[in-house]
C-alpha cells in the first residue's frame, strides 16, 4: 500500500474508533491526477466559541510524512484514552482539540513538496514581504516546475490552503486564545519551533505570550531538545499561511500563536548516511525503530501544548510581567537590548 494511502487507512481506524467522540470533516477533495483524497479535520472537547483551542496540523509539504505520522500517532492515543482517562475527560470539557493531519494528500501521493499544481502551499497566502525575501526558497513566481512556486499571481490560494485556513478561521480564530503546531521536517540538526514572522523581521505582536509559553515548558522539561526562534532569523518568504491568518487574528483581536515544529532531520542522515541518496530520506526517519522514538519524543511537547492552551489563563502574562517578558524575547531573539 502506498504511504498516503496507508496513512488515510490508519487516520480511518482512528475516526472509527472515535466516532462517538471525533467530529470529522472532510473541508475538501483533491486529486494527484489518478485518485481523489479527501483534507478532513478532526475535533473534539468543548465546542463554545468561549473555550481555548490547540491545533494540530501536518503533511503541508508532502515530502515530510513524519509529521503526519507524529500527529496520527498523538491522536491515536487520545482516542484510545477517551474511553478510560477520567482526566483527560476532564480537560475537554474546557478545551477544544483541532487536528488537520494531512494537509496535502496529493502532494504525498506524488511524492512532492508541492501539492498536485505544483504549489508550495507554504508560499501561496496573499502575503507579499516588502524585505528581500531569499533567491527562490523565499517563493517564486517564475514556474511550477521549480520548487517554492507561490502559484499564478492574482488567483485564489489552492484548495490544500483554502483548507486550512477554512478550519483555522471557524476553529480556532473563533476563540479568545488559541495555539498551533504545524510539524515539518527537513530543516537542520536541532529540532526547532518556530514562531512568526516569515515575511518580516519585524517581531510579532505576541513575542511576549511565546516567550512565556516558552518559559512554562523549559521550566516544566529542563532538558527538551527544542530551540525557539522567530522564522525569520534563518529566511524570509512570501506566501506563508500563518503569517496570512496572524494578520487574521490581529484584526479580530485574538490571541493566536501559530508554531511550526521543523524536525531536525540531518541527524537521522547522519546516523544512516545512505538515506541522503533517496529524497524521502531527507526528510524522514527511514528505519522503524528511529520512527518511533521521533514519534515518542514529541509527546511531551505535544501534551503540554494541550495542557497550557487549556489553562491560559493560568500563565498569560499581564502588565509588568508581560513587558518584561517582551523585553526579554526581544533581546534574546532580536538582539535588542
Ligand atoms: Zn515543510
Amino acid at each position: 500500500m502506498s504511504a498516503v494511502l496507508s496513512m488515510l487507512h490508519e487516520l480511518d481506524r482512528i475516526i472509527e474508533q472515535g466516532a462517538a467522540r471525533l467530529e470529522v470533516r472532510t473541508v475538501r477533495e483533491v486529486s494527484d491526477g489518478k485518485h481523489t483524497f479527501p483534507i478532513y479535520s478532526l475535533c473534539l472537547g468543548n465546542p463554545s466559541r468561549d473555550a481555548p483551542a490547540i491545533g494540530f496540523f501536518g503533511g503541508v509539504h508532502g515530502l515530510e510524512r513524519i509529521g503526519t505520522h507524529v500527529l496520527l500517532s498523538f491522536l491515536s492515543s487520545l482516542v484510545e484514552r477517551l474511553r478510560w482517562d477520567d482526566e483527560l475527560n476532564h480537560q475537554l470539557a474546557e478545551v477544544r482539540f483541532v487536528f488537520m493531519p494531512l494537509v496535502n494528500p496529493a502532494g504525498m501521493s506524488r511524492g512532492t513538496r508541492a501539492n498536485a499544481n505544483g504549489v508550495d502551499l507554504m508560499r501561496n497566502a496573499p502575503v507579499e514581504s516588502r524585505e528581500r525575501v531569499a533567491f527562490l526558497v523565499g517563493g517564486q513566481r517564475l514556474s511550477p516546475r521549480l520548487p517554492w512556486y507561490r502559484g499564478p499571481s492574482r488567483s485564489p490560494m489552492e484548495a490544500e490552503s483554502e483548507a486550512l485556513c477554512e478550519v483555522v478561521r471557524a476553529e480556532l480564530l473563533s476563540r479568545p486564545f488559541s495555539v498551533t503546531l504545524d510539524c515539518h521536517s527537513g530543516f537542520g540538526m536541532r529540532d526547532r519551533i518556530w514562531f512568526p514572522h516569515a515575511h518580516t523581521r519585524l517581531p510579532f505582536a505576541h513575542l511576549a505570550e511565546v516567550h512565556a509559553l516558552m518559559a512554562l515548558f523549559s521550566q516544566t522539561c529542563p532538558d527538551h531538545p527544542y530551540l525557539f526562534e522567530p522564522q525569520s532569523r534563518h529566511y524570509l518568504a512570501h506566501g506563508d499561511l500563518w503569517d496570512f491568518l496572524c494578520a487574521r487574528a490581529a484584526h479580530l483581536g485574538r490571541v493566536f500563536l501559530p508554531l511550526t515544529l521543523e524536525m531536525g532531520s540531518w541527524r537521522w542522515v547522519r546516523k544512516s548516511p545512505r538515506q541522503v541518496l533517496s529524497r524521502l530520506g531527507i526528510f524522514n526517519p527511514l528505519p522503524p525503530d528511529r520512527l518511533r522514538r521521533v514519534q515518542r519524543n514529541h509527546l511531551p511537547w505535544l501534551n503540554f501544548l494541550c495542557r497550557a492552551a487549556q489553562t491560559y489563563r493560568d500563565w498569560l502574562p499581564a502588565g509588568e510581567e508581560r513587558a518584561q517578558h517582551e523585553r526579554t524575547g526581544l533581546a534574546s531573539w532580536f538582539g535588542a537590548s
